[in-house]
């Protein structure tokens, strides 16, 4: 294997070129609420870092925005500690390597696997949580291990629980989710900004983070954010065989999750819910770049484990980028 110092120079300076400009882009894009590029551009530029990696594993350090959970943090909201680390998706852009990653679930140990099918909801993701069923902390991802303190601004939210309901509230209960702007009121918010003097937000996702990651929370109370959640955190007192099962459980206590999701046993299933969904795509209250599977069961994810960024148990399979690429590199984005 080679040694990082036989890796070619023109390799290495390629290395680092890409890796500096995706950290840039990340920045812009997670911390500033001001994307540079599309999301294309920038999937295509990791796609070229690993590609480079692939050909020179000598250049894979913990810090390549390959291997990290990409984004950060600002001073403007105090800093949380998650209770288990948010991490990112891994992604399939072609039926090939979906069918890969199923592939490498069934060799390592999760044969009979049942697959769970959901909308990747393009927005901010966020913990929320809940002691003995109070609403207690809310944070964004960050880098990862830790994110920003947004509590105020996600209590404004029509559809968060304070509280959640029912029997047997769990003592503790870390939900992360992705708070969304809704389609149908992405037209009325830009046309506001506008008459206001300010830039309008470039897209759904980038009014969503910036309506939530607002130093005055009376902001974000007057934008229609709306919460939908995708997974579990840390958590005592609550059971969990299927991931499916936990979402019903989840609903009773009074959180949103979407009633899109669907468990198929096999990949023409999960291709099945691909294709309706490339279909309906614009019928959708968010806007969606893909479709996330995941392992149903909770004694297969273990099984699995993570690696230092994303789960093996889950893929985001990625639609194509439908926005000309070169639209938003003009657009000046407020926050
Ligand atoms: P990701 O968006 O590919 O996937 C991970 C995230 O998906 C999770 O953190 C989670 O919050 C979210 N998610 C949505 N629906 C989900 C569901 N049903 N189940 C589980 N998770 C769900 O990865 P990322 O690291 O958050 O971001 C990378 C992507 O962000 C890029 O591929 C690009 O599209 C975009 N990005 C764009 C720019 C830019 O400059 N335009 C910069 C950085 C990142």
């Amino acid at each position: 294997r080679e040694d990082v110092t036989e890796v070619p120079d023109d390799a290495r300076t390629r290395h680092r070129d890409l890796s500096e400009e995706l950290d840039r882009y990340a920045f812009a894009y997670y911390v500033r609420d001001e994307p540079l590029v599309s999301d294309g551009q920038y999937d295509e530029l990791m796609a070229g870092l690993k590609a480079v990696e692939a050909a020179h594993p000598a250049l894979v350090t913990p810090d390549s925005p390959s291997q990290k959970v990409n984004g950060g943090f600002t001073a403007t909201f105090a800093p949380v500690q998650h209770l288990e680390r948010m991490q990112s998706l891994d992604n399939a852009f072609s039926s090939d390597e979906l069918s890969a990653w199923a592939a490498r679930v069934e060799r390592e140990g999760a044969a009979g696997a049942d697959y769970l099918c959901e909308l990747k909801v393009d927005g901010v993701a966020v913990a929320i949580v809940y002691e003995k069923g109070r609403l207690v902390r809310a944070a964004t991802r960050g880098d990862g291990t830790t994110g920003e303190d947004v509590t105020a601004n996600v209590r404004t939210m029509e559809g968060v629980p304070q509280q959640l309901t029912g029997n047997d509230v769990p003592e503790l209960l870390e939900v992360r989710g992705e708070i969304y702007f809704p389609v149908a009121a992405f037209a009325d918010v830009n046309a506001g900004m506008v008459e206001q003097g300010k830039a309008p937000f470039a897209n759904p996702r980038n009014a969503a983070a910036g309506s939530l990651r607002q130093k005055d929370p009376r902001v974000t109370a007057s934008r229609p954010l709306r919460l939908v959640v995708h997974g579990l955190g840390a958590h005592r007192g609550l059971e969990v065989g299927r991931q499916s099962a936990v979402y019903f459980r989840l609903r009773d206590l009074g959180l949103p999750v979407s009633g899109r999701s669907e468990v198929v046993d096999d990949l023409s299933g999960v291709w099945a819910f691909i294709e309706r969904y490339r279909e309906q795509r614009h019928s959708v209250e968010h806007e969606i770049d893909g479709v996330v599977v995941k392992v149903d069961q909770y004694t297969l994810q273990r099984r699995l484990g993570s690696t230092s960024r994303a789960p093996r148990w889950a893929i985001a399979f990625k639609y194509p980028p439908e926005e000309a690429t070169t639209k938003l590199l003009d657009v000046r984005v407020n926050v």
